[in-house]
C-alpha cells in the first residue's frame, strides 16, 4: 500500500476533484469500526438550530438512554462535543486543579494517555504500573490510593492496546473510603464488556461512539456522579458574554479549559441551555440512532453477542493453530490479541488483507508493535459472517504466505461456538 504523500506545496487542480469515494472494508481493527448504515441514515436528517424545542428533545432522549447504558441514574449524563479522548480530557482537567493529586493506573497505552493529559493539566501525577498484557489487583490499587491519598484514581477499563479488562466492581467503595473519586476509560470496552456506573461507584465515565456503540468518531459520552459533580462545580464559572448580571464571574481559579469545561457542558445541557459550544446536530442524531439500537436490542444482549463473537474468533485463531496474547480469563470480550508467529512480515499480511480481502485488522503499540495482531469484534461487526469472514481471509493470507495454519479448521472451531 503506497499513497503519495500530498504536501502543502503540491499543486492540485481542484475544478477535478471528484467526490469521496472510499472503497468498502470490512474494519475488524479495534476501531473505528463499520458504522452501522441506521446510524448513517440518520445524519443525513435536516439541520435544526441549536435552541430548537426539537433539539432539546433529542439532547434529553440522548440523555435517558446513555443512563441505561451506563448503567447510572446520573443527572449529568451528556456528550462531549469530540473524539473519545475530548471526554476523557473534560472529565480529568475539569476535576484536576494545577497540583491536585491524582493516581494513574498505567498497564497500556490508554493508561500512558491518562497519565499525560493529567501532567498537562498541571496535577500532581503519582503511577502504578503493571506490564502490558496484565490487570491491577484492587489490593494493590488500594495500596497506592493510601499512600498517595489523591483527589483522583483515574484508570482505563479496557486497554485496547494489550485487549486486557481492568476488573472494577468495588473500586469505587475503595476509592470513596479514601475520600478519591474514580474516573475510568470505557472508550472501546462499553457495550461489550459489563460496566456498571453506579453499582461499582464510578464517579466519571467516558467513551466514544466508533467502538462497540457502531457510530462515527468524534462524539463521546460521559457520565459524572453527584459526588463528582460537586467537586467540579468549585470552579464553576459562566462565560462573561453569556452570563446575566451578579452570576458567577471568571476567576483565576476557574476551570483550565473552555472546551473541556465540564461545568460549562453541565449548563449547556441543563435546562438553561446556557450557551457553550454549538452542539454538533447531526453528530448528535448519529449518537442517539446508535443509543437506540443498543437500548432496543438490550444492553446485557448486546454484550452477551461480543461475549459470543469474541469467543468465536479466539477459537478461529486457537483452531487454525495461532496463539491468542495474553490472560484470556482478562480479555476483553470485544478485542482479541493474537501473537504474530516468527518471521511472519506483519505489515506484509495486513496489507494483503486489504487488498485481496478489504478486511482491516491491527496490530498494536510501543511494546506489543509487531508482535501481536488485534481483531476487534465491535458494534455491528459482533456477527457471525463477520468474524468467520476475517477469520477465513486471515487463515488464507497466512497459508499463501507458507504459513502452517488450517483456515478449515479454525472456521470449524467458530461454527462450533455458534453451536453448529
Ligand atoms: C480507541 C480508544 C480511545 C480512542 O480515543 P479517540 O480520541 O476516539 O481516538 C481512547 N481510549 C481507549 C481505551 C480506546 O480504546
Amino acid at each position: 500500500m503506497t499513497t503519495a504523500a500530498t504536501t502543502a506545496t503540491e499543486t492540485i487542480d481542484t475544478s477535478k476533484i471528484k467526490p469521496v469515494n472510499p472503497p468498502h472494508r470490512l474494519l475488524m481493527a479495534p476501531g473505528p469500526v463499520n458504522v452501522d448504515p441506521r446510524v448513517l441514515t440518520a445524519m443525513s436528517k435536516p439541520t435544526v438550530g441549536q435552541f430548537d424545542p426539537y433539539m432539546f428533545k433529542v439532547m434529553g432522549e440522548v440523555q435517558a438512554m446513555f443512563r441505561t447504558i451506563f448503567k447510572t441514574s446520573n443527572k449529568q449524563t451528556m456528550v462531549v462535543d469530540g473524539t473519545s479522548r475530548s471526554a476523557i480530557e473534560a472529565a480529568l482537567v475539569s476535576v484536576l486543579a494545577p497540583g491536585d493529586p491524582v493516581l494513574v493506573c498505567v498497564a497500556g497505552r490508554f493508561g500512558m494517555l491518562l497519565k499525560e493529559i493529567a501532567e498537562r493539566a498541571g496535577a500532581d501525577v503519582h503511577v502504578i504500573e503493571r506490564p502490558w498484557g496484565e490487570v491491577f489487583t484492587l489490593a494493590e490499587i488500594e495500596e497506592a490510593i493510601k499512600s498517595v491519598r489523591p483527589k483522583l484514581v483515574a484508570t482505563v477499563q479496557g486497554d485496547t492496546s494489550t485487549t486486557m479488562c481492568q476488573p472494577l466492581e468495588g473500586l469505587g467503595d475503595i476509592c470513596h473510603r479514601y475520600g478519591a473519586l474514580l474516573y475510568t476509560d470505557a472508550t472501546a470496552s462499553l457495550v461489550g464488556n459489563d460496566m456498571q456506573a453506579d453499582a461499582w461507584g464510578l464517579d466519571i465515565v467516558t467513551t466514544g461512539m466508533q467502538k462497540c456503540l457502531g457510530g462515527p468518531s468524534g462524539s463521546a459520552p460521559i457520565t459524572v456522579s453527584d459526588r463528582a459533580v460537586e467537586v467540579i462545580n468549585e470552579r464553576r464559572s459562566i462565560e462573561a458574554g453569556v452570563a446575566n448580571a451578579g452570576e458567577i464571574a471568571p476567576d483565576a481559579d476557574r476551570i483550565h479549559s473552555n472546551y473541556f469545561d465540564m461545568a460549562q457542558i453541565f449548563d449547556y445541557w441543563g435546562p438553561r441551555h446556557l450557551n457553550h459550544h454549538t452542539e454538533a446536530t447531526h453528530a448528535l442524531y448519529a449518537v442517539h440512532e446508535a443509543a437506540r439500537i443498543v437500548c432496543e436490542e438490550g444492553i446485557d444482549n448486546a454484550i452477551a453477542r461480543h461475549a459470543l463473537n469474541g469467543r468465536a474468533m479466539s477459537a478461529a485463531i486457537e483452531g487454525m493453530g495461532l496463539k491468542l496474547y495474553g490472560d484470556q480469563s482478562h480479555r476483553m470480550n470485544d478485542v482479541v490479541g493474537v501473537i504474530i508467529p516468527d518471521g511472519v512480515d506483519d505489515a506484509a499480511i495486513r496489507a494483503q488483507l486489504l487488498n485481496d480481502f478489504s478486511v482491516e485488522i491491527a496490530s498494536s503499540f510501543g511494546p506489543l508493535k509487531g508482535t501481536i495482531w488485534r481483531i476487534g469484534v465491535m458494534g455491528v461487526n459482533a456477527r457471525k459472517d463477520a468474524v468467520l469472514t476475517c477469520a477465513a481471509a486471515l487463515g488464507n493470507v497466512l497459508e499463501r504466505n507458507g504459513v502452517k495454519v488450517s483456515t478449515d479448521k479454525g472456521i470449524e472451531a467458530a461454527l462450533e461456538v455458534y453451536g453448529e
